[in-house]
C-alpha cells in the first residue's frame, strides 16, 4: 500500500489480479450498494465506494499503486468493528453489500466469497443497526389510474402492510400515510412519475425496474412466501396497486438476501378509515413523538413500557388514535382495571420486561443471525409467556383476556430450549461452551474422546517437574503454537534432549515434544468436532424458532398490546389522570384540565388547571391575551386531551367528556420553515388553507395566532375572515379554538352566534401585571406588550417611548374595544361585508401558485387600506 499521490485511477485500470476480477463482477452486481469486501482482519472498499464512504465513515483514504497505471484509491475498518461503520453508511442513507468469506481459508488459495448480505435503511433485521424504539420500513409505492398502492414491509417483524389511497405520488393523502409508516426506503419504479421532494424528503429512494411491480407475479410472490393458495383471505381483492407494490418490495428484500418464510411474513391490509389521520403540523406542534425546545415528547412521558414491542407500539398508537368509540371504550376498560390494580401491574411489568424485544429476537432466528444468548432470550420469553396467562387469569377486560389468550409458547420448542441451552451461554458460539453437558449424546461423545489426551497434558506439568528437576517448569497453550512446555533460562541446562524448542521468549523458552504433539491433535480434533456439533445444534434451535415464528409473533403483538395498557395505567396513576368519558356527540367538556407536557417541566402543585367548553352552541373560542399568558398551553392542551383519549389513555383533568374529533387540526403561527424555501406567512397560510379544505364538522382545529406572520392589517383581516369562515362555511362548523393577541377580534362574537371569547386573566397592579394562566370568559381590551416588554427586561427609556407612541397611534387610528359601541365594524375599517373580506373567503388558496398568492395579497391589501 503507497500514500504518495500518483495518478488516482478506477477500478477499470487497476490490473487484473484474481481477486480484482472478482470484485469488478460484484461491483458489476450491484452496482447501487457500497461494496465492503472481507480480506482477512479487512473489510475493504475500493475505487469510487471508497472515495464516498472514506468521509462518511471518517477513515483514512489510502491507496494500492499499480505500477506506471497509477494508484486506486482504497480505505478499510476492521471486521470486528464492523457494525458501527456499517450503521453510519446506512444512516447517511447508502446501501452496502457484504462480500464474505464463505470458504475455508487455505494458503497460496483465493477463498471463496460471496455477497452474503445487502443491507439499505429499510431492509434491516439486524439489531446492530435498528433503534430499538422505532421501526424502520421498507415502503414501495405503486401508482396507476389516479390511486396509489402502498406496501410497507418491517424486516424485523415480518409484517407486511398494505394500503391504497386516491391520488398520484403527489397527494396529501399518501404523504401522510407515508408518514404514519416510519418509512426508512421508498421504492418507486422507474417509469412512474417523478415522486415530488415533499415525500418523506429525508428518506433514501430506490428506483426499480417496472417488472418488480408485474401484477402476477406479485401475487405468487405473496403467495409463495404466506404459503396460502388465495390471496382472498388477506382481503386484497380491491387493492391491485398494493400487490403490485407488494411484489416489488418482496422482490426487493429477497434480493437484500432476507429470509421470507411462511409464518415470518404476515400480510395485513391496513383499513385507512379506522384511524386519525394526523397531519406533519400537528405532530410537532403537539411534540407527540420529539419534543421542541428540550423538554419532554408526549411518547416519552407516557412510556413506562417493560419491552421495546410495547415502546414501539405506543408510539404507533400516539400517530393513529382511534376514531370508532367502541374500540377507543375496548381500550379505556383496559387501562381502568390495571390502574384500580397496582399488585397487578407490578407482577404484570415484571413478566412483560422477562419477554424483551421477542419480535425482533424471532425475525434473528428466521433470518439466522441470532447468537446463543438471542435463543436464551427466547427461552426466557418462552417461560414468561405463561406466566402472563396466569397473571391476568382474573382479568375483566376484553382487551385484556384476548392479549392473554394469545400469549402462547409453543411447548416443545420451550423445552428443547431449557435441556439444550447453557444458563448463561456466551455470546458467541465461536468457542463453544453453549450446550449442556448431557444433553446431547453425540456432544457427549465428542468432548469424552478428547478426555484422555486432555488428562495426560493436565498431568503432564507436575510429571516434567519431578522427572526433569524443574520447580518452575509450565505447561501451556496459545493459539499460534499450541500446547508447550516453558522452562525459565536458569534451568536450560537440564531440559531433556527430547525437547524440541519453538519460541524464545525473554527469560524462558518454550519447547514441544512428539508426546505432547500427539495429544495436542486428539485433543484439537476433538474440540474441533464438538464446536461444529455445538453450532450444528444451535441451528437446529435457530430454525426450530423459525418454524414457529408465526406463533411466536403473535405472542409479541399481544405481549405490545398487555405493554401499552399497563404503561398507560401506571401513567394515569402516577400523574393523576381520569377515565375521560368518549362519545359521539360532537362537544368537548373538559373539568380541570392540565397540559401534561408543560405541566412536568413546571413541577408539582404550579400548573393551573382550566375548563373548556365547546359544544352545539358554542363552537369557537376566541382566546385573547398577553404574550406568555398561558393561550398556546390552553390549545395544545385541549387538543393533547383529544387525542390522548382517543389513543386510549386518561387524561390530566378532573373530568373531561370527548365528542370523536375526526381529525385535529393545529396551526400554530410564525414559525419559519426556510428548510423549505417558504416565507413564513406563506407556509402559515398554506397551512390554513389546507385546514379549511379538509376539516369536517367533526373535526377539531387549533389556531393559534395565525395572522402573525404578515403586517398587522393583513393579519387581523385574515385572521377574521378565517374565523368567519370556519363559523358560516356549512360543511365545517368545526369545534375551534383561536388564540389572538388582536383584542381587536373579540368583536366578532357579537356578530357571529356561535363564538364566544375568552381570555386570559392577568392582574395588574399600575405598571406591573403578573399572569394568572387562568382562562375566564369575556375578551381582553388590550395587548398589554409594553408590559410583556418590560417584564422580558427591556430598558426603561424604550418603554417610556413605547408608551408614548401607543397613545399616539390609539388618538390617531383609534380601535375597537370588546364592550365598545361599535358592534359589527372592526377598527381596521373593513366592514364584514365588505367585497375584500367576501372575496378572501371565496378564494381558492390551494388553486394558487405561490407567486399569484403574493400578488393576491398585494391587490387585497390595496384595496383594503382606508
Ligand atoms: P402565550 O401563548 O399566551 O404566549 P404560552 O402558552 O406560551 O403563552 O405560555 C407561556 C408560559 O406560561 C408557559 O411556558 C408556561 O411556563 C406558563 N404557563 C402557561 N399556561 C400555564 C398554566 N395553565 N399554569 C401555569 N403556567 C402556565
Amino acid at each position: 500500500m503507497v500514500s504518495d499521490p500518483g495518478l488516482v485511477i478506477d477500478l477499470d485500470d487497476a490490473g487484473s489480479t484474481p481477486i480484482l476480477q472478482q470484485y469488478r463482477a460484484v461491483k458489476a452486481q450491484h452496482p447501487d450498494a457500497l461494496v465492503l469486501a472481507r480480506l482477512g482482519d479487512f473489510y475493504e472498499m475500493f475505487g469510487a465506494d471508497a472515495q464516498e464512504a472514506a468521509p462518511i465513515l471518517g477513515v483514512a483514504l489510502t491507496g494500492r499503486g499499480f505500477g506506471a497505471a497509477g494508484r486506486l484509491p482504497m480505505c478499510g475498518v476492521p471486521h470486528h468493528a464492523a457494525p458501527g461503520y456499517i450503521r453510519r453508511l446506512l444512516e447517511a442513507g447508502r446501501r452496502v453489500a457484504l462480500w464474505d468469506q464463505v470458504g475455508e481459508v487455505v494458503p497460496g488459495r483465493l477463498v471463496d466469497r460471496a455477497v452474503t448480505r445487502v443491507l439499505s435503511p429499510g431492509t434491516i433485521s439486524e439489531a446492530d443497526y435498528l433503534d430499538e424504539t422505532r421501526v424502520a420500513r421498507c415502503a414501495a409505492l405503486y401508482c396507476s389510474g389516479g390511486r396509489t398502492g402502498v406496501a410497507a414491509f418491517d424486516p424485523a417483524s415480518g409484517e407486511l402492510l398494505l394500503t391504497e389511497v386516491a391520488g398520484g405520488l403527489d397527494s396529501v393523502p399518501l404523504r401522510e400515510e407515508c408518514e404514519r409508516l416510519d418509512v426508512a426506503e421508498l421504492l418507486i419504479a422507474q417509469d412512474a412519475d417523478a415522486a415530488p421532494p415533499t415525500l418523506l424528503p429525508t428518506i433514501p429512494r430506490t428506483v426499480l425496474p417496472p417488472a418488480f411491480f408485474d401484477s402476477s407475479r406479485a401475487r405468487e410472490r405473496i403467495l409463495a412466501v404466506t404459503a396460502t393458495q388465495t390471496l382472498d383471505a388477506f382481503g386484497l381483492q380491491e387493492v391491485d396497486r398494493a400487490v403490485c407494490a407488494a411484489g416489488a418490495v418482496l422482490a426487493y428484500c429477497e434480493r437484500a438476501r432476507l429470509t421470507l418464510t411462511a409464518g415470518f411474513v404476515h400480510v395485513r391490509r391496513r383499513n385507512d378509515s379506522a384511524g386519525m389521520r394526523l397531519d406533519a403540523q400537528t405532530r410537532r406542534n403537539l411534540e407527540l413523538v420529539t419534543a421542541l425546545g428540550g423538554g419532554v415528547s408526549l411518547a416519552a412521558l407516557l412510556d413506562r413500557t417493560r419491552t421495546p414491542m410495547g415502546a414501539r407500539l405506543l408510539r404507533a398508537r400516539l400517530l393513529e388514535p382511534l376514531t370508532e368509540p367502541l374500540l377507543i371504550l375496548a381500550r379505556h376498560d383496559a387501562v381502568a382495571e390495571l390502574a384500580v390494580a397496582p399488585r397487578l401491574r407490578d407482577t404484570l411489568g415484571e413478566a412483560l420486561a422477562a419477554v424483551r424485544d421477542l419480535e425482533r429476537l424471532v425475525a434473528r432466528c428466521v433470518q439466522g443471525s441470532a447468537g446463543p444468548r438471542d435463543l436464551a432470550a427466547v427461552r426466557q420469553a418462552c417461560a414468561a409467556l405463561p406466566a402472563i396467562q396466569d397473571i391476568l387469569s382474573r382479568a375483566q377486560a376484553g382487551e385484556l383476556t384476548t392479549a392473554a389468550a394469545r400469549c402462547v409458547a409453543p411447548d416443545d420448542l420451550a423445552a428443547r430450549l431449557r435441556e439444550l441451552l447453557v444458563d448463561d451461554p456466551p455470546g458467541s458460539a465461536r468457542d463453544g461452551g453453549c450446550i449442556r453437558a448431557e444433553a446431547d449424546p453425540q456432544l457427549d461423545e465428542l468432548v469424552g474422546a478428547g478426555a484422555g489426551a486432555r488428562t495426560w497434558i493436565a498431568g503432564l506439568e507436575d510429571g516434567e517437574r519431578q522427572r526433569t528437576g524443574i520447580p518452575s517448569l509450565k505447561v501451556g497453550y496459545n493459539r499460534v503454537f499450541g500446547y508447550y512446555i516453558e522452562v525459565p533460562n536458569a534451568h536450560r541446562r537440564a531440559v531433556p534432549d527430547e525437547y524440541v524448542r519453538k519460541q524464545t521468549l525473554v527469560g524462558a523458552e518454550r519447547y514441544i515434544t512428539t508426546a505432547l504433539k500427539e495429544r495436542e491433535t486428539v485433543v484439537l480434533g476433538a474440540r474441533e468436532r464438538a464446536l461444529a456439533r455445538e453450532l450444528e445444534l444451535l441451528q437446529t434451535l435457530t430454525a426450530g424458532v423459525a418454524d414457529h415464528a408465526a406463533v411466536l409473533l403473535d405472542a409479541s403483538a399481544a405481549v405490545a398490546i398487555l405493554d401499552v395498557h399497563r404503561s398507560l395505567a401506571c401513567v394515569a396513576v402516577e400523574e393523576n389522570w381520569v377515565r375521560p368519558l368518549v362519545d359521539t356527540s360532537g362537544v368537548i367538556d373538559i373539568d380541570a384540565g392540565r397540559h401534561p407536557l408543560v405541566e412536568r417541566a413546571l413541577g408539582p402543585g404550579r400548573f393551573v388547571a382550566n375548563d373548556c367548553r365547546l359544544d352545539a352552541a358554542e363552537r369557537i373560542v376566541v382566546l385573547t391575551g398577553p404574550n406568555m399568558a398561558g393561550k398556546s398551553t390552553f390549545l395544545r392542551q385541549v387538543a393533547l386531551l383529544a387525542l390522548l383519549a382517543q389513543v386510549g389513555s386518561f387524561v390530566p383533568a378532573e373530568r373531561a367528556r370527548i365528542g370523536i374529533c375526526d381529525r385535529i387540526f393545529t396551526r400554530i403561527g410564525a414559525q419559519d420553515d426556510l428548510s423549505a424555501g417558504l416565507s413564513t406567512f406563506m407556509v402559515e397560510m398554506a397551512e390554513t388553507a389546507a385546514i379549511l379544505r379538509q376539516a369536517t364538522s367533526r373535526s377539531l382545529v387549533i389556531l393559534d395566532e395565525i395572522g402573525r406572520g404578515t403586517s398587522t392589517y393583513d393579519g387581523m383581516s385574515i385572521a377574521q375572515a378565517v374565523v368567519e369562515h370556519l363559523h358560516d362555511a356549512p360543511p365545517l362548523n368545526c369545534r375551534t379554538l383561536f388564540a389572538t393577541h388582536f383584542h381587536e377580534l373579540t368583536v366578532l362574537a357579537e356578530r357571529l352566534p356561535r363564538v364566544t371569547n375568552a381570555r386570559v386573566d392577568v392582574s395588574e397592579d399600575g405598571d406591573a401585571i403578573t399572569f394568572l394562566h387562568r382562562i375566564v370568559p369575556g375578551g381582553a381590551d388590550r395587548s398589554y406588550g409594553i408590559h410583556v416588554a418590560r417584564l422580558a427586561g427591556v430598558p426603561a427609556g424604550v418603554l417610556v417611548r413605547a408608551r408614548q407612541l401607543l397613545a399616539e397611534l390609539e388618538r390617531e387610528r383609534p380601535v375597537a374595544g370588546s364592550g365598545g359601541d361599535v358592534p359589527a365594524q372592526l377598527s381596521l375599517g373593513i366592514a364584514p361585508e365588505h367585497p375584500v373580506v367576501a372575496e378572501l373567503a371565496q378564494l381558492d388558496i390551494e388553486g394558487l401558485t405561490p407567486i399569484a398568492a403574493l400578488n393576491k395579497l398585494a391587490e387585497l391589501r390595496e384595496r383594503a387600506t382606508p
